[in-house]
């Protein structure tokens, strides 16, 4: 089973959502941080890395003394990655997708592949649950590949994928293979703003989810009328409270820090179980 928490906008408590429910799972959870351009459910979930694996792909490299210059290559990159100006190409390798197409119709042979190294995965041993954290090499532009390697290496039948902020594609390459999506929002005009373009993303793929409002005011509607206006569940609600967010700015788990919470995170994990299984 597999739980993607999200949320349109950074700073809504999404990671912090997701590392509490990842311990109220139990030790048998897996979590993935799949905000790989910049991770920190390890502030929380501390522990040893047991592996580390690099993510790469395949690039060209062009042998400059066996081109000729035809442009066979410049012409067949669709993604413009190549481009000349008579003699060797110049590679942008920001744009590559590593497609090979390049290196099977250079007629000189002039064209090696070589590992372009795009991030890491890493395997943390948390001791309350596994964590996956994927990690993106500084100066690579497109983390889509490192969310997927990371989602790769979890095993185990309880997976809860940490989404990383916005509606582009991160997130739906996070969403993707998902059994159901928790929104994580804050009850604001900006909340409620990025929560309306995620809800878009995520009934545009077709996918089930529903809503967990954090640092909750129980005399703002503003959430409560949005969901019942579009017919979405509201999960729980996470009221304002200055110990949690003492509890977060110290890096400690509120379920562990505040275990009065740990009945409040059953329930929306219970909550979610029941959707999938339903
Ligand atoms: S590998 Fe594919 S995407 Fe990359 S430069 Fe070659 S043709 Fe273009
Ligand atoms: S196809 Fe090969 S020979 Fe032609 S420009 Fe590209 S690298 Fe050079």
């Amino acid at each position: 089973m597999r739980i993607a928490v999200a949320s349109g906008k950074g700073g809504t408590g999404k990671t912090s959502v997701a590392v509490n429910l990842a311990v109220i799972a139990g030790r048998t959870a897996t979590l993935v941080d799949c905000d790989v351009e910049e991770p920190n459910a390890h502030i929380f979930l501390k522990g040893d890395v047991s592996s580390t694996d690099t993510v790469s792909m395949s690039v060209p490299a062009i042998e400059e003394n066996r081109c000729t210059g035809c442009r066979a290559c410049v012409e067949f990159c669709g993604f413009n990655a190549l481009i000349s100006f008579g003699g060797p190409p110049l590679f942008f390798p920001d744009l590559c997708h590593g497609c090979g197409g390049c290196r099977l119709v250079c007629p000189a042979g002039a064209i090696v592949e070589v590992a372009r190294p795009l991030g890491e995965v890493r395997r943390i041993d948390a001791g309350r649950c596994t964590l996956v954290e994927g990690c993106l090499e500084v100066g690579v532009s497109s983390p889509v590949p490192v969310i997927k390697a990371a989602k790769a290496a979890a095993d185990g039948d309880f997976v809860i994928y940490d989404a990383p902020p916005g509606t582009s594609c991160p997130l739906v390459a996070t969403l993707r293979g998902a059994d159901y999506v928790l929104l994580v929002t804050e009850p604001t005009p900006f909340g409620l703003s990025d929560l309306r373009l995620t809800v878009e993303v995520l009934r545009q793929m077709n996918m089930e989810f529903g809503v967990v409002i954090n640092r909750s005011m129980r005399s703002e509607s503003l959430i409560h009328d949005y969901c019942h206006h579009e017919a979405i569940e509201v999960l729980g609600e996470i009221p304002e409270d200055r110990r949690i967010a003492e509890a977060y700015a110290a890096g400690r788990l509120i379920v562990e820090a505040l275990p009065g919470y740990r009945p409040l995170f059953r329930s929306i994990l219970e909550a979610c179980l029941e959707r999938v299984t339903a």
